[in-house]
């Protein structure tokens, strides 16, 4: 981001329905497509960050797709992408907040 942005005053600027907060806080966001897991459980084990977990759900297959680790949240990611590239059912994606949406 451009280092001569001063936040503060941009905020003052803006409008009142510009939520610029809840903006600039934005996370990134982990998808599951569950009926395509087959629980082979690559995106957990291989995650850097150690934040996704067996679900208690299970799909059509009989496999219990992953989710978030209880108690984590998604700031504790990494960003990396691995356990979208790791998964041989294409069944996990990550949506990076785009740059204007982060601090
Ligand atoms: S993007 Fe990286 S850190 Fe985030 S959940 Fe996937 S493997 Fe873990
Ligand atoms: S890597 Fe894919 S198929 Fe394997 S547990 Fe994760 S989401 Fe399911």
């Amino acid at each position: 981001m451009n280092a001569s942005f001063d936040r503060k005053k941009k905020k003052a600027e803006w409008p009142a329905f510009v939520d610029l907060d809840k903006w600039s806080h934005a996370k990134p966001q982990i998808f599951v497509i569950k009926s395509r897991c087959k629980e082979c459980g690559f995106c957990i084990n291989y995650c850097p960050e150690q934040i996704l977990e067996v679900s208690d759900e299970i799909n059509q297959k009989g496999f219990h797709p992953p989710r978030l680790k209880k108690g984590d949240s998604f700031d504790e990611c990494a960003e990396c992408h691995f356990c979208e590239l790791i998964c041989p059912e294409f069944a996990i994606f990550v949506k990076i907040p785009d740059k204007g949406e982060k601090k």
